[in-house]
């Protein structure tokens, strides 16, 4: 199984990356990741005025995939994932939607058991995810902060193991890259931070011709998921309901008004990150609801 190194890293998605390594679809390999601050920050005392923004949001790769063309999917199924046992969280002034208001800027070490994180004295459920997945854009670069129609800083927690992603091809090869794990974070990432971890990713890439899934898109064991980027809140909103009627309307015979009603009933419009360049939501469907008696 082909390894990707921590050491070859981008900090922008962009079609003139030369690619790192070479895999043909339905290959199996390894992307070996740094945490979101290039593993620099050692200790609760380094806080964000001592990060070099220059490294931030390292992401592994580009991998090219043979055979991937402009308009084809990627799809992405994540086998396997394994974080290092400790994880940095951090916030201050500017961070987040209550970042105006906080003056002191925190850092704070956690520790990743097996099912849970300890943190200041408490347990919090153990959510490891990939915060930063996507392929190269077919025009301008997009640097690894930003999430848009090629992926990018989502996070979205339910970019995990087990999980399918789908993105788009825009570039021959593809050019997927990946970092930025977190042991845990909440939807919205309300603080501008999960518990940053270094770890690697298994992951299977498959080239698929055809697919007219509204990309990017999360296939999960119960759902489905449409996501949506865009500067405000309320904007990914749109994208996002409009992706997943999109992908309801192919998938049954429901006109526009329909399909909507459908989502307003049954799916689930929720945040995935309020602090990024561009902001996420994502609208879950439950797939028991198309499966038809
Ligand atoms: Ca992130
Ligand atoms: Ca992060």
């Amino acid at each position: 199984m082909k390894r990707i190194s921590k050491e070859t890293v981008i900090f922008e998605m962009n079609r003139n990356q030369p690619p790192v390594a070479k895999v043909a679809s339905k290959e199996t390999v390894i992307f070996e990741t740094l945490d979101c601050f290039s593993n620099t920050v050692k200790s609760e005392a380094d806080t964000i005025k001592t990060i070099d923004f220059s490294k931030v949001n390292p992401a592994t790769g580009p991998l090219f995939v043979e055979g991937a063309v402009s308009g084809d999917t990627l799809k992405v199924t994540i086998d396997k994932i394994t974080i290092t046992n400790t994880g940095v969280a951090m916030t201050a002034h500017g961070m987040g939607p209550l970042g105006e208001k906080i003056t002191k800027e925190q850092t704070i070490i956690g520790q990743v058991h097996e099912d849970s994180i300890e943190f200041l004295g408490l347990t919090l459920p153990k959510r490891v995810m990939i915060g930063v997945i996507g392929t190269a854009p077919g025009k301008e670069g997009v640097n690894t902060g930003t999430p848009d129609t090629h992926g990018g800083n989502m996070d979205t927690i339910l970019v995990r193991e087990g999980a399918t992603l789908y993105l788009p091809v825009e570039v021959d090869g593809a050019l997927l890259s990946m970092g930025d794990m977190h042991g845990a974070m909440g939807d919205g990432e309300v603080g501008g931070s999960g518990l940053e971890v270094a770890g690697e990713i298994q992951v299977t890439v498959e080239v698929l011709k055809q697919c007219d899934l509204p990309l990017p898109f999360i296939e999960t064991d119960e759902l489905y998921v449409a996501i949506g980027s865009a500067p405000t809140l309320d904007e990914a909103a749109t994208v996002a309901v409009d992706q997943m009627t999109q992908f309801v309307m192919k998938r049954t015979h429901m006109n526009l008004s329909e399909a909507t009603i459908l989502l307003s009933l049954a799916g689930d419009l929720k945040v995935s990150q309020a602090v990024n360049p561009n902001k996420t939501m994502r609208v879950e469907l439950p797939k028991s609801v198309l499966k038809r008696p």
